[in-house]
C-alpha cells in the first residue's frame, strides 16, 4: 500500500462512530457491538474497504469487521461508509498481530486475507498474514468450522502459504487455484481494490480457503 500521510486521518478514527476504539474490551461480547448473533466475518488488511464493504452490503446477515493497521487507509473506507452507513460493519485500526486479545475463542466465523503484505526477505517469514506464527493466533479466535480465505497475486507468498498450512499442525487445505478468475471459485467472487489492479495488469490471482482439523 503506498502509504500517503492524510491530515486528520486520526482524529477522524477516533471520533467516528463506525470505528471500535478499546477494541479489546469487546473481547467475548462482539455480539453487543452489533447488537444481534449473527456470525462475524472478518478482514485482515482489508485496506481501503472496497471488498469487506460490498460483502456488509450483499449480506446484511452477517457482521463484518475490517482491520488495517494504517489510518490513511482506513479514512477513505470510513468516507465511503458516512455514505453508505451500513450498520453490519465496524472497523478497527489495529495491528493484526494483536487479533487475539479482540476476539475470544471461536467469535470469529471467518477470516479474509487479500493481498497481503509479501515479507520478501526470509528474516521476516514470521511477518506474513499466512505464517504458521499466524495461524495459530487465528485458532485463538476462529470457530472450529470457520474457513479462513486468502487471495494473492504474489505466486511467492502463496507457495509458502501453501507450505506454512502444510506445517501447521491444526490446518487443512481445503481448496486452491493458482489462476481463480480461469477457475470454478470464480463464481461469486468479489473483487478488492488491488485484484482489480493487478487483474487489469494480467496477472494470475491465486486463491486457497483452509480450515482447522477435526480434532482427533
Ligand atoms: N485487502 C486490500 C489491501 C491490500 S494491501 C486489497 O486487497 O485491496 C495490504 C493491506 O494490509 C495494507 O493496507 C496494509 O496496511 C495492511 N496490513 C498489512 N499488515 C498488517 C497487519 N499486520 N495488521 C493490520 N493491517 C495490515
Amino acid at each position: 500500500m503506498r502509504l500517503r500521510n492524510v491530515p486528520g486521518s486520526r482524529d477522524m478514527i477516533a471520533e467516528s462512530p463506525f470505528t471500535i476504539k478499546d477494541e479489546t474490551e469487546w473481547k467475548g461480547r462482539w455480539n453487543e457491538v452489533f447488537d444481534n448473533d449473527h456470525p462475524i466475518h472478518i478482514e485482515i488488511g482489508m485496506g481501503k474497504g472496497q471488498f469487506i464493504m460490498t460483502l456488509a452490503k450483499e449480506h446484511p446477515e452477517i457482521n463484518y469487521v475490517g482491520i488495517e493497521k494504517y489510518s490513511s487507509v482506513l479514512v477513505r473506507a470510513l468516507e465511503k461508509q458516512q455514505e453508505m452507513e451500513l450498520p453490519n460493519i465496524k472497523f478497527i485500526r489495529m495491528e493484526a498481530e494483536n487479533i487475539a486479545e479482540v476476539f475470544a475463542p471461536d467469535e470469529v466465523a471467518r477470516i479474509y486475507l487479500n493481498f497481503s503484505d509479501p515479507w520478501p526477505k526470509d528474516r521476516h517469514a514470521k511477518r506474513r498474514l499466512t505464517s504458521v506464527q499466524f495461524l495459530q493466533r487465528y485458532e485463538n479466535i476462529l470457530q472450529k468450522d470457520g474457513h479462513l480465505i486468502f487471495k494473492t497475486d504474489n505466486r511467492d507468498l502463496f507457495d509458502f502459504s501453501l507450505e506454512q498450512v502444510e506445517e501447521a499442525e491444526h490446518w487443512i487445505l481445503l481448496n486452491h487455484t493458482f489462476d481463480l478468475h480461469h477457475s470454478e471459485y470464480v463464481e461469486g467472487n468479489v473483487m478488492t481494490e488491488y485484484e482489480q489492479r493487478f487483474v487489469e495488469k494480467g496477472n494470475a490471482i491465486c486463491r486457497m480457503e483452509i480450515m482447522q482439523k477435526a480434532p482427533e
